[in-house]
């Protein structure tokens, strides 16, 4: 159970609530919200007056078993209806009108190959270039990534077409190595439940990309986001990339229906990752359609100049062709949503 206070509660109210609970043989804890503080109750057993709480001065409510999402909240900060506005460096955003593409490899292979695909995404109309340089693979014996090296590729990339750069970092060691090259750091699926990663990007203060843990609930996954933000940095784009069920045609099952359900409850931008939300090339054009259609406000997409030859995920990735064929098919999508690409 919580106490939500009013956001003009002020500091002595909020103890008045601890206080009062604590006479009726109630422990609680004080969360500080990103608009207004929270009293959550730790132990309830016997009788408690809860009518008595709900008339403290400035209680707004007492609820029973919310999901305590307080920085991400929809009627949080500004109270704002529309999603809030994430820089991806100094040029582009989202949550915006325009809808936020992100394109790339799976991994950073070679220069020539990432500069020539930094190229033509950026040249279709891709607003950022994504590409992992420390990789999660599945298998110890799968290529981890150029690490470092990686990075100093995207970083020309970035150079070359002025496009923000988005890569991942893996933990915790890592975030002082990547952040001073990256635009936007990504944590991955594998990683949506490390906390203390969560932590430590939410510490620095670029935008973080955080994708959906294949087996999370979209509770878990906003509370995720939660972390990140009560550590301080409250710029955090949400990507939906799909989660493991029964299903065997597709490496993920691509739960769309979360886009409108996180744009009803909370005020983050949330993009979709139709290349790891199916595995399956053919697939990522009508997805990427219907994630337009359903709301999303960007896409991840992994390109790759020879899909047939990629070091991972070359059976997801689109090639350039495919690529600028899929934002030319988005417009009228985009068009329906009140969307610019
Ligand atoms: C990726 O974006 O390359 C990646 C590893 O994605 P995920 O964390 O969603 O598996
Ligand atoms: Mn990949």
């Amino acid at each position: 159970m919580i106490v939500v206070m009013n956001p003009r509660s002020s500091r002595e109210q909020v103890d008045h609530v601890v206080r009062l609970l604590e006479g009726m043989g109630v422990n609680s804890h004080v969360i500080e919200g990103a608009s207004q503080a929270v009293v959550e109750l730790l132990k309830l057993d016997g009788e408690f007056d809860r009518r008595r709480l709900e008339k403290a001065p400035m209680v707004d409510k007492v609820l029973d078993n919310p999901v305590p999402i307080l920085a991400a909240n929809r009627s949080a900060g500004d109270g704002a209806q529309r999603p809030r506005e994430i820089p991806l460096g100094p040029r582009a955003v989202i949550g915006g009108k325009k809808l936020g593409i992100i394109a790339g490899p799976c991994s950073v292979e070679s220069e020539s190959g990432l500069l020539e695909t930094a190229a033509a995404v950026a040249d279709a109309g891709a607003v950022a270039l994504r590409g992992g340089a420390f990789k999660p693979r599945t298998s110890p014996y799968s290529c981890q990534g150029h690490e470092e090296r990686g990075l100093e590729m995207l970083a020309r990339a970035r150079e070359e077409t002025g496009l923000p750069i988005v890569t991942e970092v893996m933990c915790c060691k890592h975030v002082d190595c990547v952040q001073p090259y990256a635009d936007v750091l990504q944590v991955g699926s594998r990683n949506m439940h490390a906390t203390p990663l969560l932590k430590a990007v939410g510490e620095q203060e670029k935008p973080v990309l955080l994708k959906r843990g294949w087996s999370a609930t979209l509770e878990e996954f906003l509370l995720a986001a939660e972390y990140i933000m009560h550590a301080g940095n409250r710029n955090v784009i949400l990507c939906e990339r799909g989660i493991r069920t029964h299903e065997e045609y597709v490496r993920n099952t691509l739960a769309l229906a979360v886009v409108p359900e996180v744009k009803r409850v909370s005020n983050l931008p949330i993009i979709v990752d139709p290349s790891h939300g199916t595995g399956k090339a053919h697939l990522v054009t009508p997805m990427c359609n219907a994630a337009v259609a359903c709301g999303a406000d960007g896409l991840l997409v992994e390109v790759h100049t020879a899909p047939d030859r990629a070091w991972s995920d070359g059976a997801q990735a689109l090639d350039p062709d495919q690529f600028r064929s899929l934002i030319k098919g988005l417009k009228p999508f985009a068009d329906a949503c009140q969307r610019e690409l």
